[in-house]
């Protein structure tokens, strides 16, 4: 009689370790990979630093391609060499800056800038983060254009429950 009672259990037993059945994965066809939903299947993410332009504003000049003249500090002149900026040569104008004291910045030509060496000038640099590109590798799928699908875990199957 105790024989019969663990045998029934061992019967038990293996019915309910038989396991749940395996159905195919429609999802992912089997394969067990979809098509990566973050990039589309590009393989590429737009670059979120720059919008996906590649570029970036010059942080060196903001933008404006060019830097304040450091010599007379962007105002484009300086104090007249031969009057010292008082405009006056004794009692007369000074005939070099007609009496104003300021002749033209020899450093920028009077241009109050000089050209950023940043960006030579342009305004924006390439950003160091996509290397101008603009797009960065797929994190999700790291340019594989497809990642585990899931609904099956990767396995190209699940069991029933
Ligand atoms: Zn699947
Ligand atoms: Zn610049
Ligand atoms: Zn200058
Ligand atoms: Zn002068
Ligand atoms: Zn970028
Ligand atoms: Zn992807």
């Amino acid at each position: 009689m105790k024989n019969l009672i663990i045998s029934i259990f061992t019967i038990i037993s293996i019915l309910t370790s038989c396991g749940p059945k395996k159905i195919d994965c429609d999802k992912c066809d089997k394969t067990g990979k979809i098509d990566c939903p973050k990039c589309e299947s590009t393989g590429n993410i737009e670059c979120t630093w720059c919008y996906g332009r590649g570029k970036k504003k010059c942080s060196s000049c903001y933008g404006r391609g060019k830097e304040d003249c450091s010599f007379c500090y962007g105002s484009g002149q300086d104090d007249c060499s031969y009057c010292f900026g008082s405009g006056k040569n004794n009692e007369d104008d000074c005939s070099s800056c007609s009496g104003t004291g300021k002749q033209r910045c020899s450093y920028c030509s009077g241009s109050g800038g000089e050209r950023c060496n940043d960006c030579f000038g342009s305004g924006s640099e390439d950003c160091a983060d996509c290397e101008g590109t603009g797009f960065k590798e797929c994190p999700e799928c790291k340019g594989d254009l497809k990642v585990k699908c899931d609904k099956c875990m990767g396995e190209g199957f699940y069991s029933e429950k």
